[in-house]
């Protein structure tokens, strides 16, 4: 196609969508390219920041007709595989989220971040599954999986949808659910964004207007003594309360005070939905085994929920990876530690969540999710202000991986980066959920438009 047919043909896209449409030469296409992560450096031919469900419709049938691939971003927080040469459909404008009471569910359009339910869902007591930060997607994080502070008492997130729209690769609008579509809403719960493009969700909430939630602060030296101790912790007690063990050491960057550069703290996070006092009890016992250099945990209201983690709000450049293991072993403890302190880490942090509970049992409505037994979600996070640096952490995550074979399982979905949406993918299902996933992707997705995020072949 000559240029001047390319460029009428965009601009009748233009006036046929809500939204807008950006190639190279627009201004806006420089800020509308940009993800969370900036490690995600992506030049796509075309973006339509969509405003509503027929424009994406109308976007992916453009793509087809013009030989695109698609790739779908609500925030940029999630894999990152650069969208260039595709059509990039941003989905932040399509926020709007609507609560029943009564039901105690959320609508949500597929762009909405969890901070935009949260606004709506908490003043009426109700609280939904989202992750450590409120500023991630609900749609890229549910299809994921969905690990929340709340994960251990109400499962994943995936498990607590009703139905889904999706976009297909034939740019249908289908609504999936236990009656409607039945093999997509099982492939989309646990096989992220390969199938479509999400522009609405139902999903459950839950009745908890507080948590008891906070952080023991403790110093390198003692850290491994609380892995070890974390490790017998979890075993004693209830699905009320879900914590992780986080590593951390403050990068060797500008912007980090001088003193505080290449310091570790590990932090014994938890959230307890239940008694208070119950809730008190059971972080009481890290108190009395060793007083922590600070202690922040208190009730908070469950709008305050992403201050347990403290994520960044700010855009970032990473490269976060994970295993999930079936224990703690003295053997992954010492590779865990080994990875994070030695002084050439790229790595600045290392987060073990206790996963099981709720996790693991299986909804009424089937789902590709797998591995729900696991007991350790392990995730890896390195800076990549460059390539190069992308490329140290890669390497690093590999040297762990092999480090942790006793122990690992494979990968959990929603903490994986870039090239492991093809090479690790394989690694979260058994061999049968991967073959229907296969099959579901082949039926729904011949073309593999949608080949900037997960591959299952
Ligand atoms: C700071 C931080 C904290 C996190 N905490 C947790 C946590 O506690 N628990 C947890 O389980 N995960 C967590 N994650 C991982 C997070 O769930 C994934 O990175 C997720 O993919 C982010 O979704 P997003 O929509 O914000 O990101 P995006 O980068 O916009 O999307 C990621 C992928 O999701 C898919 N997607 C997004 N929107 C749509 C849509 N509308 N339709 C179809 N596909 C879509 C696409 O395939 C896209 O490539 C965290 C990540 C970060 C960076």
């Amino acid at each position: 196609m000559s240029s001047a047919a390319q460029t009428l043909e965009i601009n009748q896209l233009r006036e046929q969508i809500a939204g807008s449409v950006f190639t190279a030469e627009d201004a806006a296409y420089q800020e509308a390219r940009l993800a969370w992560n900036r490690a995600v450096d992506q030049y796509p031919a075309l973006i339509i920041k969509a405003k509503n469900a027929q424009d994406v419709v109308a976007g992916i049938r453009f793509a087809r007709q013009h030989g695109l691939g698609v790739s779908v971003q609500s925030t940029g927080h999630g894999l990152h595989i650069a969208a260039n040469d595709a059509l990039l459909i941003v989905m932040a404008d399509m926020n709007a989220v609507t609560v029943d009471p009564a039901a105690r569910t959320a609508r949500v359009e597929g762009g909405a971040i969890w901070q935009d339910v949260l606004a709506v869902a908490t003043p009426l007591g109700l609280a939904p599954l989202l992750g450590s930060s409120p500023g991630v997607g609900v749609v890229g994080y549910t299809l994921g999986g969905g690990i929340s502070w709340l994960a251990r008492k109400y499962g994943f997130a995936a498990d607590s949808v009703r139905w889904i729209e999706v976009v297909t690769a034939d740019g249908e609008l289908r609504r999936v659910s236990p009656t409607e579509n039945t093999d997509l809403f099982w492939a989309v719960r646990g096989g992220g964004g390969a199938f479509g493009a999400v522009t609405a969700l139902e999903f459950d909430l839950y009745p908890v207007p507080t948590v008891y939630g906070g952080n023991l602060i403790y110093p390198a030296g003692l850290a491994s003594d609380v892995l070890h101790r974390y490790r017998e912790w979890i075993d004693t007690v209830p699905d009320e309360l879900t914590s992780s063990v986080v590593v951390m050491k403050f990068p060797d960057l500008p912007f980090v005070p001088e003193p505080m550069r290449g310091l570790v703290q590990v932090f014994v996070r938890a959230v307890y939905t239940g008694d208070v006092a119950e809730g008190a009890a059971l972080l009481q016992s890290w108190v009395n085994w060793r007083a922590p250099i600070a202690n922040t945990f208190a009730e908070i209201p469950f709008s305050q929920i992403g201050t347990v983690s403290s994520d960044p709000e700010d855009p970032v450049s990473a490269y976060n990876s994970n295993e999930t293991l079936t224990m703690l072993s003295d053997q992954a403890i010492e590779a865990i530690l080994g990875a994070i302190i030695a002084d050439d880490s790229p790595f600045y942090m290392m987060d073990m969540r206790h996963g099981q509970g709720a996790l693991q049992h299986k909804k009424a409505n089937p789902s590709a999710l797998s591995n729900r037994d696991t007991k350790i979600y392990l995730q890896m996070g390195g800076a990549a202000f460059s390539p190069e640096a992308y490329k140290r952490v890669q390497s690093a995550v590999q040297r762990l991986n092999a480090n942790l074979r006793d122990s690992a399982r494979g990968g959990y979905l929603n903490f994986m980066s870039g090239p492991e949406a093809k090479v690790r993918v394989q690694s979260v299902y058994p061999p049968e959920t991967l073959a229907r996933l296969q099959a579901i992707k082949r039926e729904y997705d011949p073309e593999n438009l949608f080949r900037f995020t997960f591959q299952f072949a």
